[in-house]
């Protein structure tokens, strides 16, 4: 069958062919890949990024944002039928650390997991592919079309989750309907963060540097949340006049200025959710006694998240479902372009201001 891979750590994609896959344990599904989501992520791999190929091998078959079609089950898998739609998680656990045990490996402790299409494992760049019950998500039927962005919003899903945990858990008060959310960065993950929110009650803002025009901030404010552009509005100036100070701030921008900027725009017994991730190297000056001064004085949280596992998946696909019957129209039109597998050049090449998601379509 077709693939696209990568040589990790040299620039370009290349086309190759690999063996079809079959079941060859009891709760194997095989599943054709009917769509591929193309990120930053990938296009960091293809420009010779970070990224591992499987142990014995120097190529890496990429993508990590699918959805599939079951073609074939084992015998253990009782509940998966051909046809059914799915969706496939990207990291697979360690094995020998507590949360990777308890079947959460985005919290994996030991470092030692693996990731399809980025660490370790084939991605789904691919025809056909097969893996364990486990790592399967049923899709229901009406949320297939956009179920391709079940990865991204599982990011944000697992971010939100712990925000909204750790707050319920040190302030029992807590209630999230009508407090304010500021997204940093209105990418795919940060626009479908700013879905998950409203869906949970939340005023939501959203921030980045494109026009007023652009396709996510038409789709953010479909959504009913407000736009406010960041070339205009420092993240330091965030005050009462734009919506904040914000209870909660998610970051999906990997801009290491902005993001340690935005702790200023934090309001008391805030907490701020860090998904992006910043290149290193470049020094910033900072405030670092005011900056400190401010979350011992106010109690505000600041805490990192990555990844997703198996639960935040799940919500996904519940939100994904919950957001096609609230805003018609408005989640199908976050995917901007699909390519043929041909296309590949194309779709990891730079993307323009007017894209959001592009993917690749393996199958109609
Ligand atoms: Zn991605
Ligand atoms: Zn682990």
């Amino acid at each position: 069958m077709h693939a696209i891979a990568i040589h990790p750590g040299k620039t370009g994609a290349i086309r190759v062919e690999r063996p079809e896959p079959v079941v060859s344990a009891d709760n194997d599904v095989v599943i054709d890949v009917v769509e591929v989501g193309v990120c930053g992520t990938d296009r960091e791999e293809v420009s010779g990024g970070r990224a591992d190929a499987p142990p014995g091998s120097d190529e890496l078959v990429i993508g990590h944002e699918m959805r599939g079609r079951v073609v074939e089950a084992g015998k253990g898998v009782t509940d998966l039928h051909a046809g059914d739609d799915v969706v496939l998680t990207v990291r697979r656990g360690c094995g020998h650390c507590g949360p990777c045990n308890a079947g959460r490996p985005g919290f994996c402790e030991s470092g030692d997991y693996t990731e399809r299409g980025i660490r370790g494992r084939d991605g789904y760049q691919c025809e056909r592919v097969v893996d364990d019950r486990g790592n399967i998500i049923p899709v229901p039927k009406g949320v297939a079309a956009v179920a391709v962005l079940a990865e991204p919003t599982s990011v944000a899903e697992k971010a939100i989750a712990e925000a909204i945990l750790i707050q319920r858990a040190r302030l029992p008060e807590y209630d999230e309907v009508g407090k304010r959310a500021l997204v940093a960065g209105i990418g795919p993950v940060g626009l479908l963060a700013a879905m998950a929110l409203k869906l949970r009650g939340f005023d939501v803002t959203g921030m980045d540097i494109v026009d007023e025009d652009a396709n996510r901030v038409v789709g953010l404010k479909a959504m009913s949340a407000r736009y406010i552009d960041g070339r205009e509005v420092q993240a330091t100036d965030l005050d009462a006049h734009h919506a904040g100070p914000f209870d909660l701030i998610l970051d999906a921008t990997g801009a290491a200025a902005v993001e340690i900027n935005l702790i200023d725009a934090l309001a008391t017994n805030g907490v701020y959710v860090l998904t992006g991730i910043p290149s290193g190297g470049r020094e910033i000056p900072v405030a670092a006694g005011d900056l400190l001064r401010e979350l011992v004085l106010g109690n505000k949280l600041v805490v990192g998240s990555v990844n997703a596992s198996h639960e935040h998946f799940a919500l996904a696909i519940r939100d994904l479902e919950l957001a096609l019957a609230k805003w018609p129209g408005v989640i199908e039109a976050f995917i901007t372009s699909r390519h043929t597998p041909g296309e590949f050049e194309r779709a990891f090449g730079k993307p323009a201001d007017t894209d959001i998601k592009t993917v690749i379509a393996w199958a109609k």
